[in-house]
């Protein structure tokens, strides 16, 4: 089924090279982006591209209006209703999973989901038709209940399809959604809710990670007892994994979702002005309380359409993967809106990387014919620890380039995939706040070569500088200094944080005057003008007066070949303030099993500190934990480590992923 559809204008800018584009994104903002605004379909045209009369809030496209959930799917349907939007692959449904829990394969039944199950995994094909239907059928049940413009919507899922369907169809009735990391407790998920004064809830009656059941529900419903703000309901996808009492605020979905397809409802797109909020997703701060960052719709859709393009390279009918998870940025910006925006065909993963065999990754680039990968480096150094072969079996030809970002990505782990695939392996640089990269190499000019351990330059729209934090002036190159941003922020980055415009001026416009937005981020320019992230400027250790990033230090003893990964921290010294030292796990702990052996290692790994940043940065100790503690996204938990070093409590441990790398922790500690 093919609907009439307006036409949309698809003559877009040309540029001879990157340099050309980027120029013209900095010295006429208006003029780039205005050109760029014809990769989407405006139901009305924007009557200004820039309004910067009230800095740092800027508003792009005012008074255009558009639609997120029209653009990521109906746009598509004359050309490619066929074509699969999404491909859902689930590692965690297996078939013992099925044999454990009977109700699942008739749940997937009931919610209209053709699943194929294979041994030890389960698929879903999904084309832009299909995915047409489903949202329409969400956003009629949304509605049925009350959920309209402006409404917001926590959305706590783990990777399944409602969760996009979810999201797509908040946009498709102007909804604001705002999705909470699986990952988090009760506690974080109620302080959220009530933040975003939640009218409903959707969620599931259980997650899977690793096999293990996670009590979604049960999560949930203690949440909505902790929260001031009451949601009016909680809409629960069953997925028949563990039995649950509904509650008089609950809705079961797939009785909701067969009366719209028995009615084939279709849910009108609601026309937003471009500058009213698509989604809220929070983070940490420098406080305990989360951030709301409030992103648009026109600019979000804008920017993301454009980086699929200059970015990433990526061409309607290819598929990308962003192994990520819906609850951070990179998920909903790269596993859901832009490959869609783009009429790619996206990949949604639900399952580990090592699980059932550590060749599952590649396993699903084969099978799918992936063309575009992008994840975190943490997932790749997992692998990097196994037997070479599991990478190796499988024909990955299809992919064109591999992206990581959200942590540093050291120079082994990069070779080690650049060697395996044969393809650039590209670091790039971005925050939840901007949505897209703000550094990166253009995978689609042929700008300067990719430079390892540089995540590349800044990307068109940001006038991206490194900046002394005391004087304010730009540094030279070599010179080290904090990454900001001078305002406006281009298109798709934060507008500013939900219901607190202060916050978003004291947090990130504070420190430079309101005139540039601070990334918290040290940095360095090379000779070449490629960047350098050093590290964040709150995770700094002050040695003797010398300000050494923690990151620097652990690139150092990257270097060494049998250290799998390492974390270093600053501990308190009474002669020199801080002292750093370092927990490294290593590719085979048999080698520090014995003190003799545990003492050469260490001085191996201090030799190699010495050797690239000199003896001020020699740690004082390095301990071998066989884990470090990390958030569910990756990323290492150095002020848990740290307090651990100092043998204090570790505090809020909300976003541990496995707490048994806590034991680890202290037992090498204990065992130095
Ligand atoms: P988040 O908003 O959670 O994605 O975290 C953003 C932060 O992750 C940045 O401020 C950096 O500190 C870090 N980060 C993201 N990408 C990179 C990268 N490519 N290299 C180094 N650090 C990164």
């Amino acid at each position: 089924m093919t609907q009439q559809l307006p036409q949309q204008e698809t003559t877009l800018p040309t540029y001879q090279n990157f340099s050309e584009l980027y120029k013209h994104s900095i010295d006429d903002r208006a003029g780039f982006w205005g050109g760029q605004a014809r990769r989407i379909y405006w139901h009305k045209q924007p009557d200004k591209i820039l309004d910067d009369s009230n800095l740092p809030f800027a508003k792009w496209f005012v008074g255009g209006e558009t639609n997120l959930c029209y653009n990521c799917v109906d746009r598509h349907l004359p050309d490619r209703a066929e074509q699969d939007a999404l491909i859902w692959v689930s590692s965690e449904i297996n078939q013992e999973l099925l044999s454990n829990h009977p109700d699942v394969a008739d749940a997937f039944k009931r919610l209209g989901n053709s699943v194929e199950f294979y041994t030890d995994y389960a698929k879903r094909r999904l084309t832009y038709n299909d995915l047409y239907k489903e949202v329409n059928y969400f956003a009629d049940v949304l509605q049925r209940y009350g959920v309209g413009k402006g409404d917001r919507v926590v959305i706590y899922m783990p990777m399944i399809l409602e969760a996009a369907y979810a999201m797509l169809a908040c946009a498709r009735i102007g909804a604001i959604h705002s999705v909470v990391f699986g990952g988090f407790a009760a506690h974080n998920l109620a302080v959220r809710m009530d933040d975003a004064q939640a009218k409903m809830v959707i969620t599931v009656d259980a997650g899977l990670r690793g096999g293990k059941v996670i009590n979604y529900k049960n999560l949930v419903n203690q949440a909505v007892e902790q929260a001031n703000v009451k949601p009016e309901h909680v809409l629960v996808v069953d997925r028949g994994v563990m039995p649950y009492k509904p509650n008089a605020i609950d809705i079961d979905y797939a009785e909701q979702r067969k009366i719209s397809h028995e009615n084939k409802a279709r849910v009108e797109p609601v026309w937003l002005e471009s500058n009213e909020p698509s989604y809220l997703l929070y983070t940490s701060g420098t406080t305990g309380k989360p951030k709301g960052v409030q992103r648009d719709t026109g600019g979000h859709a804008v920017a993301l359409a454009t980086s699929i393009d200059y970015v990433y390279n990526g061409k309607a009918g290819e598929t990308f993967w962003a192994i990520s998870d819906i609850g951070w940025a990179v998920g909903h910006s790269y596993t859901i809106y832009a490959p869609l925006l783009a009429g790619m065909t996206s990949i949604m993963y639900e399952g580990l990387p090592h699980r059932p065999n550590p060749g599952i990754w590649w396993r699903i680039v084969e099978a799918n014919k992936v063309n575009i990968l992008f994840t975190a480096p943490t997932g790749v150094r997992m692998l990097k620890k196994q037997d070479e072969m599991w990478m190796t079996r499988y024909d990955v030809s299809s992919v064109k380039a591999f992206f990581l970002a959200g942590e540093p990505l050291d120079e082994p782990t990069a070779e080690w995939l650049s060697g395996h695939l044969g393809v650039p392996i590209l670091d790039h640089y971005w925050q939840t706040e901007t949505g897209w990269p703000i550094l990166s190499h253009v995978a689609k000019f042929d700008h300067k070569p990719h430079k390892q351990g540089s995540p590349g330059y800044p990307m068109y729209g940001y006038d991206a500088k490194v900046i002394n934090e005391e004087t304010g002036e730009a540094c030279q190159a070599g010179e080290k200094g904090m990454l900001a941003i001078t305002a406006p922020l281009p298109p798709g980055c934060l507008s500013t944080v939900w219901r607190n415009d202060e916050r978003f001026i004291n947090a990130y416009f504070g420190l430079f005057d309101g005139t540039r937005y601070s990334t918290s981020d040290y940095a360095q320019v090379d000779a070449d003008g490629y960047y350098h992230i050093l590290g964040r400027t709150d995770d700094v250790i002050n040695v003797a007066g010398h300000r050494l990033g923690t990151q620097e230090i652990e690139e150092a003893i990257s270097g060494h070949d049998e250290v799998a990964e390492c974390a270093v921290v600053g501990i308190h010294d009474e002669l020199k303030g801080e002292l750093p030292v370092a927990f490294c796990v290593l590719k085979d702990h048999s080698l520090v099993e014995t003190t003799e052996s545990r003492f050469r290692v260490e001085q191996q790994v201090i030799g190699e500190v010495v050797k690239s940043l000199g003896a001020i940065a020699r740690p004082a100790a390095v301990y071998f934990p066989k884990a470090v503690p990390k958030t569910r996204s990756g990323k290492i938990l150095r002020r848990a480590i740290r307090a651990l070093a100092e043998g204090k409590e570790t505090g809020d441990m909300s976003t541990l992923d496995d707490p048994t790398a806590i034991e680890a922790v202290k037992l090498a500690i204990k065992n130095y």
